[in-house]
């Protein structure tokens, strides 16, 4: 089994973030980078509101972000490992146990940055769409989806910004949304409505999701007059929130009813040594800049920790 001082679970903007500060304290710590490396910023578009790296002439993309701040964590000296953790054990203490598909190892502290993933809708001929016509991600699926109709469910910022991503490519984009109100900001809100190729389906539910091999049609329902449409599209993009990445964690960190990790104002979790950041524990800002500065602090209070304990 191998030994580490620090294990950080997740490679988004605050594991590698904690990746930076960790590897500059010597600590050497090991990254277990998911499938993903970079998280939800990886799949996405442009990002217009992290500080450093915009202007005028150019919005940085979310991989971009992701290279420099992976190039910055292995400069320093952070390693990364592409493997997923199945199972942890915190129960014993430091130094903690934690098991990846390929490997065992011992760590003597641990920051866990797992991260979120889209919700489901929930709704009949999702599953069975999916990657056939549904999808989570304009950014990833948007250029398959070139002189199609589409629709986007949801009304918040995340619904607003794929959807304006997809009219590069799609014919057209009526967003679904089951208030008569956007969530989103009035910036997005604004490009949206003076998008000429977006269109709104207010206080509407998406009830099913038709097909045959691929996404046909959604039968939805007015939710005001009971009124059930079918609209005929070959793309259903759903933007309805996440949910934390926290199942293996289940009966070892104190967590709150949706499953977020509880945290205290120095990152700290129900187990001392055990640190978490980022969206895995924060339901409420989940922007790139939050998730930074809680890999900041969950950093230093693991360098705090471990030198006080030595
Ligand atoms: P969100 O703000 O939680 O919005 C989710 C949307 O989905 C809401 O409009 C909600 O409707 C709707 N919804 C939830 N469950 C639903 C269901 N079962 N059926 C139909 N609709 C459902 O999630 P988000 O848009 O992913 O944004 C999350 C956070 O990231 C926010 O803090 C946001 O500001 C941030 N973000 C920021 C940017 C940016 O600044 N450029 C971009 C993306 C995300 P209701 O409105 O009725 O609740």
């Amino acid at each position: 089994m191998e030994k580490e001082r620090v294990i950080i679970i997740g490679s988004g903007p605050a594991g590698l973030t904690a990746a930076i500060y960790t590897a500059r304290a010597q600590l050497n710590p090991l990254v277990i980078a998911g499938t993903q490396i970079g998280g939800q910023i990886a799949i996405t578009s442009e990002v217009e509101n992290y500080p450093g790296f915009w202007s005028p002439e150019r919005t940085p993309t979310g991989p971009e972000l992701v290279e420099i701040m992976q190039k910055q964590a292995e400069h320093f000296g952070a390693r990364l490992e592409y493997d997923e953790v199945v199972a942890v054990d915190f129960t014993k203490g430091s130094p903690f146990y934690i098991k990846t598909y390929g490997k065992e190892y011992m760590a003597d502290a641990v920051i866990v940055t797992a991260g979120a993933s889209p919700r489901r809708l929930g709704v009949p001929g999702e599953e069975e769409f999916i990657g056939r016509g549904v999808s989570y991600c304009g950014t990833c699926d948007g250029f398959f989806f070139r002189g199609k109709d589409v629709i986007v469910v949801g009304g918040g910022d995340s619904a607003l910004e794929e959807g304006l991503f997809l009219t590069k490519f799609a014919d057209s984009v009526q967003v679904v949304h089951r208030r008569d109100e956007f969530r989103a900001g009035p910036a997005l809100q604004k490009r949206a409505a003076a998008n000429e190729k977006m269109s709104f389906v207010w206080n509407t539910v998406v009830e099913e999701i038709e097909g045959n091999g691929s996404v046909q049609a959604v039968k939805a329902r007015n939710v005001k007059t009971g009124d059930v449409q079918t609209l005929a599209v070959d793309g259903v993009f759903i933007f309805i929130g996440h949910y934390p990445n926290s199942k293996f964690l289940e009966g070892q960190l104190a967590m709150d009813e949706h499953g977020y990790v509880i945290t205290d104002e120095l990152m700290r979790t129900s187990v001392p040594g055990v640190y978490a950041a980022g969206e895995i524990q924060d339901a409420i800002y989940r922007q790139i800049g939050t998730s930074v500065g809680q890999g900041v602090a969950a950093g230093m209070q693991t360098e705090r920790w471990l030198s006080e304990r030595e």
